[in-house]
């Protein structure tokens, strides 16, 4: 099957390229980087730093949602946002590992999924996302005298906070607990923010260095605490979900999809 790599220049992306160029069964469409910038009309196998591939790094998004079977999408907000319509537009399976997304570029992945297949997830590790089945159900089982935390770090360069993982860990808690997250969550606290008060669910964000990936789901009662924790040590590990997401989403009917419909436990 043929995969398309946009972004292909980036963290996710380059290793992207060489998993796809590495990988059995799979064939690579293309590679997009953002107009203008110095990476298009690079090699991609070059880029990947494996041997030249023959095919030139474009900022043609349409041609190739129209080219291949399946297109990986780790970019930017913005980005991913036009990347979805050219998905419906195409009916082309997307695999959509982008955080940070606005309202708007969420609806345009609803409406991409009646069209396409679209799997979409904060996180592509099978450990994160153990975790995020783990958290709800602790959740549902320990009543609110325990207060649940979600700790996150990752490295200097990422530009969204909390991360999308740890609000995919807090909508599990709360899913777990039977209420509404946008009513529960405290994403940030600063200044004299008065005592915890009872069934809130806090995030803490640490940025430095090169973390790929630590969360920690902590619920913390009078005299105990239970900390279920993950940490990432390679982006390989992304990757290989992500991979794996795009050839399984190419045999779907449209829908959104997450990385659980995927591993088969959802
Ligand atoms: P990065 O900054 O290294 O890469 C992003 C790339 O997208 C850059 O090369 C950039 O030039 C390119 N880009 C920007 N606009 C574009 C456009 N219009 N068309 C094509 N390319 C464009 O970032 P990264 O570390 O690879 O992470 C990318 C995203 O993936 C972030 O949102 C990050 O949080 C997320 N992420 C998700 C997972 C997961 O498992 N879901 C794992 C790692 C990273």
């Amino acid at each position: 099957m043929k995969i398309g790599i946009v972004g292909c220049a980036g963290r996710m992306g380059r290793m992207l390229v060489a998993a796809t160029l590495a990988g059995d069964g799979c064939e690579l469409a293309g590679g997009t980087e953002l107009a203008g910038g110095r990476h298009i009309g690079a090699d991609l196998g070059a880029l990947a730093g494996l041997e030249p591939a023959g095919i030139a790094v474009t900022d043609d998004a349409a041609a190739l949602f129209e080219a291949a079977d399946a297109v990986i999408d780790f970019t930017v907000a913005t980005a991913t946002e036009r990347h979805a319509e050219l998905a419906g537009q195409y009916g082309t399976a997307m695999v959509l590992g982008t955080t940070g997304l606005e309202a708007a570029a969420e609806r345009a992945i609803e409406k991409a999924s009646r069209s396409a297949a679209i799997v979409q997830a904060a996180n592509f590790s099978l450990g994160v996302n153990l975790l995020i089945g783990l958290g709800r159900q602790v959740a549902g089982i320990l009543g609110d005298d325990y207060d649940i935390e979600i700790l996150e770090m990752h490295h200097r360069h990422k530009v969204d906070a909390p991360s999308g993982t740890a609000l995919a860990l807090g909508r599990a808690a709360a899913a777990g607990r039977g209420v509404d997250p946008d009513a529960v969550f405290d994403r940030v606290r600063d200044g004299h923010t008065g005592a915890r008060t009872k069934g809130r669910i806090g995030f803490a964000t640490l940025r430095g260095g090169d973390v790929i990936g630590d969360h920690t789901v902590i619920f913390a009662a009078d005299g105990e605490r239970l900390e279920l924790a993950h940490k990432a040590t390679s982006r390989a590990v992304f990757v290989k979900g992500a991979l794996h997401a795009a050839i399984w989403s190419s045999s779907q009917p449209p829908g959104l999809y997450g990385m659980g419909d995927v591993l088969g436990f959802s």
